[in-house]
């Protein structure tokens, strides 16, 4: 996988040059509406730190932050009153997974059954 670009769309707005819709911030991750929601909760967490992918992050990141990150997913879910009914993560990794945006980032999906098309998820913008 190629070097991590500094100007992804990612990056952008952790560094606050692009707006998004946050919904939780702490020292380890950022989390924000997607802008092609796909379920009715459809939230991306981002780790701070530059990271291509979740190979990268694994393999580069600190342990604290590997920690840090995966609590604020859960923290995440939480927060958006996701526990009870359930809901999905999904994190696409390179062409094949379908990674789009090459900032490590976790989708959070909720608010409605997923189906069980694991493998066969819907590009942004399209419906499932
Ligand atoms: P992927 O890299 O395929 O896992 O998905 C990237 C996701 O980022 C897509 O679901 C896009 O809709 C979403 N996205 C792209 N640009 C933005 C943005 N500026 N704000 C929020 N979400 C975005």
């Amino acid at each position: 996988m190629s070097a991590y670009d500094r100007n992804n769309v990612f990056a952008r707005i952790l560094r606050g040059e692009l707006p998004c819709k946050k919904v939780y911030e702490d020292e380890f991750a950022l989390a924000f509406h997607d802008i092609h929601p796909l379920a009715p909760v459809h939230v991306l967490v981002i780790p701070k730190g530059e990271y291509v992918s979740q190979a990268d992050f694994c393999a580069q990141a600190s342990d604290a932050l590997v920690v840090g990150f995966w609590r604020a997913v859960a923290r995440v879910a939480n927060e958006l009153g996701l526990e009870a009914e359930g809901y999905r993560i999904v994190a696409n990794h390179g062409p094949n997974g379908g990674q789009l945006v090459f900032h490590f980032h976790v989708h959070v999906f909720g608010g409605r059954p997923m189906s069980h098309r694991m493998g066969n998820m819907p590009r942004p913008g399209q419906q499932e």
